[in-house]
């Protein structure tokens, strides 16, 4: 699948932190567990002391100075370990400013570096050119679905809804990933029964469905229900 890239803002440095948007995906996932999280590098950049490893996509460096060890250690771990992020914290002993390095494993925009960090994890290694040890977790990569899809409920009873908006395009599925599932325009004051409800993970925007068609329900309004 080909993935776009997304920019968010700039880096600490005022370079364009851009990332594939798989990437930004799961970065987005981790800021949500780790609030402090600050992104010092993002991916299609080639900074001086990555050797080429940021110049495609899957690739993030956090700054670590507003962070505990203990706290490093959770990041990298659960990066690892529910994210699928091959991460690593890279030390002054290794000749770095301090940070986590992390690279998504899979991803297909990885540049040659980044993929043969990725294939020293599996072997145990570091990643660097001194090929040492991995001296984080052992744990299994994580796996995340990629784009993320909503989990419909049931809406018991059926409510009825209006469009609000002056057209309102219906999708075919409630996640905003993919863009192409338009399936008709909707014109203000239409009406229907809404009998599902789902939450985007990707965009957190919550749709009703009716029938076999999808609505961004920010477009809607709640009718007050008719009896029965
Ligand atoms: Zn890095």
């Amino acid at each position: 699948m080909t993935l776009k890239r997304v920019r968010l803002g700039t880096d600490s440095s005022g370079r364009p932190v851009i990332f594939d948007e798989r990437t930004a995906y799961k970065v987005a996932l981790l800021r949500k567990k780790f609030p402090k999280l600050v992104v010092v590098q993002g991916s299609y950049s080639d900074a001086d002391a990555s050797a080429g490893v940021h110049k495609g996509g899957g690739t993030v460096d956090f700054r670590t100075w507003n962070l505990t060890r203990k706290e490093i250690d959770a990041v990298v771990r659960y990066a690892r370990a529910k994210l699928g992020l091959v991460a690593w914290y890279r030390t002054t002993a290794q000749g770095f400013d301090p940070h986590i390095h992390a690279v998504d494993a899979g991803n297909p925009t990885l540049a040659q570096g980044a993929k043969n960090q990725v294939a020293a994890f599996h072997n145990g290694r570091n990643g660097l050119a001194s090929n040492g040890r991995d001296d984080g977790p052992r744990v299994k990569l994580g796996v995340v679905a990629y784009p993320p899809k909503a989990k419909p409920r049931n809406l018991i009873p059926p409510r009825r809804y209006v469009v609000t908006a002056d057209r309102l395009h219906a999708r075919r599925a409630p996640s905003m990933a993919g863009g192409k599932n338009i399936a008709a325009t909707r014109k203000k004051g239409f009406r229907f029964t809404g009998r599902q409800i789902a939450v985007d993970p990707e965009s957190g925007r919550t749709f009703i469905r009716a029938v076999a068609r999808w609505y961004d329900a920010t477009h809607l309004d709640l009718l007050a229900s008719k009896k029965g």
